[in-house]
């Protein structure tokens, strides 16, 4: 047996309070009269609920549900009455408590969304996950899921699992971790969570193939100071014409994910050192919407007058968006030293739409309301529930990730 350490409850008091108010100012935009009692109410009861319990980790419990909150909150830019329901969204399933309790103190909707997370991890822990077939899951989430948001408060969920699972038992470590590659970050994917998905992905090669995913990491690392160097090199003479014509950019090296390099080298039969676009350029300008479109192909015009475009390497997602809503302008270009390097080219709109999904379009919209939110939840429940347009690709998406 492992010796408990000694645990100082003054200063987990501390650090408690500390995270639930970095919670609130994460919330702060949405917050509307009474929001912030609602959720200190429901914080109250979830620590009261959870006072006893611990995290693997053997820290206080409650860390964990104020983490999910929070990721809502900031990286799904979801409202109140989901920062409530994951504040208390494992009180059903682990404490005393009764839904009909949920209820009573915070009402209908709110009772619902707890009743579909607790019934969604029910279905995950009877063991046959990896028996799920992609179809399956997905009719399983609309029909355990009347409300969309069941399924994001179960994402944020997933997301501080996955970020905590280094305290977890290997065994446990691998089955979560699988899950995780083959259902969850499809499924941010599908919904236009970038970040998500790419921090799903990359957390899951990490905790399934440790070695493939150290061995590329210090590759990576080994090669960054030259990378650094050349993509100083290519940005400087763009830069210079961006700002002669008044475009106002910023410029990034994008590193490629630890998963999709994997999966290149894999997919490709090739080895690290061949893969030629381990980054890519990033251009994001900040424009009015109305000059949006030709403001990117300007930037375009500006980066192939010094570097010679790969003609089949053109997509123009800003005339016609993906499915999940992302807009970019992508090319290929050769770039110094005989290098081809990748281009994208974007509004700062479009960037954070493809960084946190349908959930950026609040801050471009006339109100920053509920509403907002509540559209972007029907367009989820759309893209889920319509078989013609969707499905296949929301199929192929998971048999991409079930090999
Ligand atoms: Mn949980």
């Amino acid at each position: 047996m492992q010796q408990q350490p000694v645990i100082d409850l003054e200063a987990e008091k501390k650090e408690i309070l500390k995270r639930y108010k970095a919670l609130l100012r994460a919330c702060k935009r949405t917050l509307e009269k009474g929001d912030k009692l609602l959720i200190r109410k429901a914080f109250d009861i979830s620590l009261e609920a959870h006072k006893d319990m611990r995290r693997k980790s053997g820290e206080p419990y409650i860390y964990h549900p104020i983490a999910v909150a929070h990721i809502c909150a900031e990286e799904i830019g979801l409202g109140t009455t989901s920062v409530v329901c994951a504040l208390l969204h494992d009180v059903v399933e682990d404490t005393d408590m009764t839904l009909e309790d949920i209820e009573g103190l915070f009402g209908e909707k709110v009772a619902k969304i707890i009743d579909g997370l607790t019934k969604i991890s029910g279905v995950f822990d009877q063991g046959n996950g990896t028996s799920l077939q992609a179809e399956n899951f997905r009719k399983m989430l609309l029909t355990l899921s009347e409300d969309v948001r069941v399924i994001l408060i179960k994402l944020a969920d997933r997301l501080h699992n996955m970020r905590t699972l280094e305290s977890m038992k290997r065994d446990k470590q691998l089955k979560i971790a699988s899950e995780t590659l083959y259902l969850y970050a499809p499924l941010a994917h599908r919904l236009g969570l970038n970040a998500m998905k790419t921090e799903l992905e990359d957390l899951g090669l990490k905790f399934t193939e440790p070695e493939v995913y150290d061995d590329i990491q210090q590759k990576l690392k080994q090669g960054e100071p030259e990378r650094k160097k050349f993509i100083a090199k290519f940005i400087e003479p763009i830069k210079e014409i961006l700002a002669e014509q008044g475009l106002e950019a910023k410029i990034i090296g994008r590193p490629k994910s630890i998963y999709s390099i994997n999966n290149k080298i894999k997919t490709k039969g090739v080895t690290f050192e061949e893969i030629f676009d381990l980054f890519a350029i990033r251009i994001i300008i900040d424009t009015i919407p109305d000059k949006e479109k030709s403001d990117c192909w300007r930037v375009y015009s500006i980066v192939t007058d010094f570097y010679h475009p790969s003609p089949e390497r053109l997509r123009d997602w800003i005339s016609t968006p993906k499915a999940n809503g992302y807009e970019s302008l992508h090319t290929t270009v050769m770039g110094p030293e005989g290098k081809w390097v990748e281009v994208q080219i974007r509004t700062v709109r479009m960037d954070e739409l493809a960084e946190k999904g349908y959930a950026a379009h609040w801050k471009y919209k006339d109100s920053a309301n509920e509403n907002q939110l509540d559209d972007w939840i029907r367009k989820i429940r759309e893209i889920l529930e319509n078989p013609q347009e969707n499905a296949l690709e929301f199929l192929d998406d998971f048999k991409l990730n079930l090999c």
